[in-house]
């Protein structure tokens, strides 16, 4: 199973649009997939088709000890389920805020023989945040995905974001790395867009072998900016049900195969950051 946690302490890169049509067009190539959503802003799972009412079973039930994600998590198309969340899991940062191993809750229930049976990948959108619901995160999962929106302050706070990891590699989970860059939102042939790629390129490629960004790519796939990736959201489904062949679809399907692409290289992603 590989474990993927999408993040950006930044809200608008990208971040829920890419989580929910990445995780669909994995799972129209059969893998099997699920989507944690953890943010409370409850986007992924609303865009994935459920409002999470009262007595939906939530990601919050779980940090809570009272489901598991096997019991939390609900089927939405083939191969593809979603553990939501609503806003209920706000209250979650301030209730774990005292907890013994609060950091280590996501990984204690994900990380068992039980889920690994279930499904090839699990996707974890995470909030605008780098506070105690995006720390678990990353203590769970193995690979760190970054959207990113290519402009002008675009790699303003990254280093932050790298930081984070960075500290979460060394104190709680040796295995995290993050291994892809995301161009999501992206103005095809505008001169800023191409500036801020080969800067974040050059700072890749000038990172300590250590820094858990070392072997990070930029996917070749650009997310271009496209209003069906837009719309879908308020019609509960992904852009492969909204509008199938819109380019927005298309993206997020090449962008699926890169990283099935690199299923057999394990989570050591090649370096292509040339590409
Ligand atoms: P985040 O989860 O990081 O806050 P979202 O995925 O919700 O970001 O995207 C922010 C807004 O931009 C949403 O309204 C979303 O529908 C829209 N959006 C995201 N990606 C694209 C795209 N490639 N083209 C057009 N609109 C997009
Ligand atoms: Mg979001």
């Amino acid at each position: 199973m590989r474990s993927i946690t999408v993040m950006n302490q930044k809200g608008g890169v990208g971040k829920t649009t890419s989580s929910v049509n990445l995780a669909a067009a994995l799972a129209k190539m059969d893998r099997r997939v699920c989507v944690i959503d953890l943010d409370p802003q409850g986007h992924a799972s609303i865009h994935l088709g459920i409002e999470a009412f009262d007595e939906t079973p939530t990601i919050y039930d779980v940090f809570a000890g009272a489901r598991t994600i096997t019991t939390a998590r609900q089927m939405v198309a083939s191969n593809l389920w979603v553990v939501p969340a609503n806003i209920d899991l706000a209250a979650a940062e301030v209730e774990l805020a005292d907890a013994p191993n609060r950091e280590r809750i996501l990984d204690a229930v994900l990380n068992t023989p039980e889920v690994a049976d279930q499904f090839d990948y699990v996707i974890m959108d995470c909030p605008p945040s780098l506070g105690v619901l995006t720390i678990n995160s990353l203590t769970a999962t193995k690979e760190v995905f970054i959207p990113l929106q290519p402009h002008f302050f675009a790699l303003q706070g990254l280093s932050k974001l790298f930081e984070t990891t960075a500290l979460v590699r060394s104190r709680l989970n040796r295995d995290l790395r993050v291994t892809g860059v995301m161009l999501c939102l992206y103005e095809t042939g505008t001169r800023l867009a191409a500036d801020v790629t080969d800067d974040l390129k050059t700072f890749l490629d000038g990172s300590a072998p250590d820094a858990p960004w070392a072997s990070a790519r930029i996917f070749s796939t650009k997310i271009r900016r496209n209003i069906k990736l837009a719309e879908a959201p308020s019609f509960g489904q992904s852009v492969f049900e909204y509008a199938p062949s819109c380019p927005g679809a298309q993206d997020y399907g090449a962008l699926a195969e890169e990283v099935i692409a690199a299923e057999t290289a394990g989570t050591s992603m090649p370096l292509a950051n040339a590409a």
